[in-house]
């Protein structure tokens, strides 16, 4: 007979899914957490009438990414509400005359969270960053090689950063900024610390489930 017990310190994503995982396998599982509230860095508060999210806002893939795989090997797959969104971000950039001279004003331009849009996506960017014809070539081959490339390909690039990856492409500052930030995030690291290998199959499965979500 089993003897085995569990402890498993932090509420974070992590440890709740660990906790969860264990706890299902018939293992006794105590969860420790240190702060009041459960949840770690994914996690929110209400203060004088506005809800506050610690730190997360979305779940990149919602039911089809890894949360909602650890709740169907738990039984309970749609226990968390996920609410699709259909844009990661807006970028906005200032407004330029014909001269490139600085207009009162804001380009927006936002990037959405699916492959059918991705080439309008870079259709805009171009326009907001006043790309030259050569560097918009330049920055949709980068894009469609990213979205394109097999996933053994991807993992050859792990030991390079996105800076690294990016800069052959286009020198372009503002194209390195946006896709560097784009990126990143899924890391909230630095496009120069973060691994070109993982950012891009991260932003690829993200385009192709277009499932986006925040957890309610
Ligand atoms: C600003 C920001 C935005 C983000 N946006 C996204 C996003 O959009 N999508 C996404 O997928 N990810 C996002 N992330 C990343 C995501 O929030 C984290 O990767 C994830 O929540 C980390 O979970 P975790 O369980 O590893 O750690 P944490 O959430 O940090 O949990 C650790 C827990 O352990 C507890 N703890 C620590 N030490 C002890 C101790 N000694 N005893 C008891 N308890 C202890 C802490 O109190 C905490 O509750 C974002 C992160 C930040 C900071």
């Amino acid at each position: 007979m089993s003897h085995a017990r569990a402890v498993v310190i932090g509420s974070g994503i992590g440890g709740s899914v660990t906790a969860m995982l264990l706890a299902h396998a018939g293992i006794p599982t105590t969860l420790v957490e240190k702060n009041r509230r459960v949840g770690g860095s994914c996690s929110g508060y209400d203060k004088q009438g506005f809800h506050v999210d610690i730190g997360t806002h979305m779940f990149c893939r919602g039911s089809k990414g890894p949360l909602g795989e650890a709740l169907r090997r738990v039984g309970r797959e749609g226990s968390i509400d996920f609410r699709r969104t259909h844009h990661i971000a807006e970028l906005r950039f200032p407004m330029r005359d014909g001269g490139r001279n600085v207009v009162d004003g804001v380009a927006r331009v936002s990037v959405p969270s699916d492959l059918a849009r991705m080439p309008k996506f870079v259709f805009d960017l171009a326009s907001a960053l006043h790309l030259s014809a050569r560097d918009a070539i330049k920055a949709a081959h980068l894009f469609a090689r990213i979205l394109t490339m097999s996933e053994e390909e991807a993992r050859s690039l792990d030991g390079i950063t996105l800076e690294e990856f990016v800069t052959p492409y286009c020198e372009h500052a503002g194209v390195l900024g946006v896709f560097g930030f784009l990126l990143g995030l899924y890391f909230i690291l630095p496009y120069w610390q973060v691994s070109a290998g993982e950012a891009i199959v991260s932003f690829q499965r993200m385009a192709r489930d277009n499932s986006l979500s925040y957890p309610r």
